[in-house]
């Protein structure tokens, strides 16, 4: 049995708190801290009578290492789970790594504003060694490898769908299906509607900074990088249908890349409707989306965080969302000297998911992996000191929790490639 401090109170986490919830022979004692305890009052209220997992709520900052230290310190955690925002993901590793307690996340450190110049110049930088021009990767986290091995402890990075399952996806094919993998293609498809012009289906501020981003692919060791949505393909979903989808930067194609060498060429695509890249796109245009604080009658206001203000909650988008995901992996390689091809996804349905736990599916998407990856640390049966992607662990024991937590995979021997 452990006991698990969940930071953020939002769609992911409203998700990750109820499956905890649902495996109380694991998980003895859940903490949820956030920064509107209102919110944490609420799930612990929504739950607390359906599960033995003891709940407690806390107000915190995840922006102060004190507070994250001394709430470590009063609750005990074996693990964190980060579900808040990316931004913090540095202070809550250190904390976690001064106090000797597991760590988890769904997505890889950006800074809140991308014109900073201390981090610009990191950035310029590794951009120049590495080639590729996104604003979010894994080595600011992968360089605190030491202090998780000095601690003794695990750090879990990207362990939601995207990355996540995906990588997961990647370290099973390997195992099962190739002697090696060549061309790998990762699809995130959306085909739920949620009925307005304009909204996004995870934190607003992070999914428009993710959409809006410099693009890039890696193909034979080197990073080709794209204007954002430059590159458009269709496809043809299992239980979707044909939906447009745009090539962008994701942060799994750092680790796989690193983690499987042979792989020559890795792609991820994200499909979206052209109401939602006519907004961006205006919004950009004038200066909406960007994360440097404006001066605005004599207050600081940063643009995107304004806007995130007047758009939809992700969280609040549930009961209205109808439709499916189809995410998933196209793989190209070779067993025992024959070539093959091999799609393995997940198709999850939004009403599906609002009538289980009240949230859409995306939400749902991320927040039961992130469950996932807590159970198995719990139970030890992923391991290790050290900062880790998730496909650096044994994929069995996580593909059959995904069948077992409601998010079941299918393997496609025969799939549509994208040219
Ligand atoms: P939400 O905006 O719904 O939730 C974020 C939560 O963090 C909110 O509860 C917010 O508090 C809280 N928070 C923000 N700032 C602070 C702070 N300073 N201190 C404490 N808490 C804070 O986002 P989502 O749930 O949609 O996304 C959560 C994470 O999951 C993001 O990092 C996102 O990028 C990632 N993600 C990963 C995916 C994957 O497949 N790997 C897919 C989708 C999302 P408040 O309630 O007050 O706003």
């Amino acid at each position: 049995m452990s006991k698990v401090l969940v930071i953020g109170c939002g769609g992911v986490a409203s998700v990750a708190i109820a499956k905890i919830c649902q495996r109380d022979d694991i998980f003895s004692h859940l903490c949820i801290a956030s920064r509107t305890l209102s919110k944490c009052g609420a799930m612990k209220e929504k739950w607390q009578s359906a599960t033995k997992t003891q709940i407690s709520t806390k107000k915190i900052d995840a922006n102060s290492k004190p507070q994250v230290v001394d709430l470590i310190r009063q609750f005990e955690p074996d693990i964190l789970l980060h579900l808040g925002m990316p931004y913090h993901n540095i202070v809550l590793m250190q904390a976690c790594a001064e106090c000797k307690v597991h760590y988890i996340d769904t997505a890889s450190y950006e800074p809140e504003d991308t014109n900073d110049p201390v981090w610009r110049k990191q950035y310029d930088k590794r951009c120049k060694e590495k080639g590729f021009v996104a604003y979010f990767d894994y080595e600011e986290q992968w360089s605190y490898d030491k202090a998780f091995k000095d601690a003794g402890v695990t750090a879990l990075l990207g362990g939601g769908f995207d990355p996540g399952v995906t990588s997961v996806f990647v370290a099973y094919a390997k195992k099962h299906y190739f002697d090696t993998i060549e061309y790998v293609d990762i699809l995130d498809c959306n085909g739920g509607d949620h009925g307005y012009p304009f909204a996004t289906n995870f934190n607003t501020e992070i999914n428009l900074r993710e959409v809006s981003s410099p693009a890039d692919y890696y193909e034979d060791g080197k990073w080709i990088p794209v204007p954002a949505m430059s590159i458009k393909r269709q496809y043809d979903f299992p239980e979707v249908g044909v939906k447009d989808m745009y090539l962008l930067h994701h942060e799994e194609i750092e680790s796989l890349t690193k983690n499987f060498p042979e792989i020559k060429r890795m792609r991820f695509y994200m499909t979206f409707g052209q109401s939602y890249l006519t907004h961006m796109k205006c919004l950009e245009d004038v200066g909406m989306l960007q994360s440097t604080p404006i001066e605005f009658n004599g207050q600081h206001i940063i643009p995107i965080q304004f806007l995130k203000t007047l758009m939809p909650d992700p969280s609040t988008l549930g009961a209205r969302t109808v439709g499916k995901t189809n995410i998933g992996c196209i793989f190209t390689g070779y067993k025992d000297g024959k070539k093959r091809n091999i799609y393995i996804y997940n198709v999850c349905d939004h009403q599906e998911s609002y009538r289980e736990v009240g949230s859409q599916a995306i939400s749902y998407t991320t927040g039961v992996p992130a469950m996932i990856c807590a159970a198995l640390i719990s139970k030890g049966i992923w391991k290790g000191a050290g900062v880790f992607n998730l496909e650096e662990f044994d994929p069995d024991p996580f593909m059959e929790m995904l069948n077992t937590s409601g998010l079941p995979w299918k393997v496609d021997e025969n799939p549509v490639l994208v040219d």
